[in-house]
């Protein structure tokens, strides 16, 4: 069957990320007609503005994109691509699972969590203003509806998944009213799961219980604010941002991304880690109905980390990012 499916290469390292992982792609036999699109700051530089409409109608007409990362200017210039996505598309929930790796040095060995983090509102609405020259405000929103349908999403997500549990993360102690009705949705939902564990803790304990027994973790529900940060603590369990995967996910909408950045540091020079846009364009091929291409990938790409093959030197290797997506092709050819 053809996909047809939108591309944001982004800028930095992202072509050559993105093309390491359509080789990838290619190799599991998958046949896609890409609708390519450029963003950010050369999308600025060509349209005059960063998220051209073309890319949101194309997304909006094809319903999945895969997006390398883009660079964002710091305090001014235009917001980020990520976040203007998110908004123009309303992709509710951010999807961070973050999995050990034999063969990638970590403290822990058995790490198998996935962090869904409510992407819509809480502090990062952006509400947010001077009084005067001595204080500044920052509004937090919690609704009802977003709450709900961030947790209908969770539990579906570990039904869907054979997931056993899912753990609410909240302060709810201290923001009675705004993390307490978040808690308030997030149980009436748990309720028509009933074979799916449901338990609460708050986010500093959380926090604690993560550096020291993430083993017993599996579904992890947060509103925006605690679920951003502990998506990278996640992540930094299991060997850090250049191997964990993301999707931000809407109603019949997806858009599939590596959660680290643009890495301008290593641009150009071939030695980029292409893991994180390989496995979230697993857990695309998974969402489009291509499980089986999805999880050949993810074996080509364990094997290959596990037995040291050919790795980049952010790993301990010095492999390079063409090197690493060739060796992972002929893993997948193999399997
Ligand atoms: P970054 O993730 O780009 O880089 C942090 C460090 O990790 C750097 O040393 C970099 O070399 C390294 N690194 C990151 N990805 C790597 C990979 N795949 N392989 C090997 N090493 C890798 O974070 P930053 O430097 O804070 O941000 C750079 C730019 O990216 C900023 O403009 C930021 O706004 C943007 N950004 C974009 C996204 C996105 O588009 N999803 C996400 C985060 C940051």
């Amino acid at each position: 069957m053809m996909h047809r499916i939108t591309l944001i290469p982004g800028d930095g390292i992202g072509p050559e990320i993105t093309k390491a992982t359509l080789e990838v792609m290619e190799a599991t036999g998958l046949k896609v007609e890409w609708e390519v699109f450029e963003a950010g700051t050369s999308a600025i530089e060509k349209y005059k503005n960063p998220l051209p409409d073309e890319v949101i109608n194309s997304i909006r007409r094809n319903g999945v994109c895969l997006k390398g990362p883009t660079t964002t200017p710091i305090a001014e210039g235009f917001r980020s691509i990520n976040v203007a996505l998110r908004k123009e598309l309303d992709l509710f929930a951010n999807v961070r699972p973050a999995k050990s790796f034999e063969g990638i040095s970590s403290h822990y060995k058995n790490v198998d969590i996935v962090v869904i983090r409510e992407n819509t509102e809480d502090l990062y609405c952006g509400v947010e203003h001077r009084i005067g020259d001595f204080a500044a405000e920052s509004i937090k929103i919690i609704t009802a509806k977003a709450s709900t349908r961030i947790a209908k999403f969770a539990f579906e997500y570990a039904k869907k998944e054979g997931r056993k549990k899912v753990t609410a993360v909240h302060k709810a102690n201290i923001m009675k009213l705004t993390d307490g009705l978040f808690l308030e949705c997030v149980r009436n939902v748990s309720k028509e799961y009933p074979d799916i564990i449901y338990e609460e803790i708050i986010v500093d304990n959380m926090c604690m219980q993560l550096v020291r027994n993430p083993e017993i973790y599996d579904v992890i529900l947060c509103p925006n604010l605690y679920g951003d940060i502990i998506s990278d603590l996640c992540a930094g369990l299991v060997g850090g941002l250049g191997v964990v995967p993301g999707a931000n996910i809407g109603d019949n909408l997806a858009v599939f991304e590596a959660v680290h950045g643009s890495a301008p540091d290593i641009a150009g020079k071939n030695i980029a880690n292409p893991t994180a846009l390989i496995l979230s364009a697993a857990q695309m091929l998974k969402y489009i109905g291509e499980s089986e291409r999805g999880r050949k990938i993810e074996k080509a790409l364990e094997i290959v980390i596990k037995e040291k093959l050919c790795l980049t030197p952010d790993l301990g290797g010095n492999a390079t990012t063409e090197e690493f997506s060739i060796k992972i092709c002929e893993k997948i050819k193999e399997l």
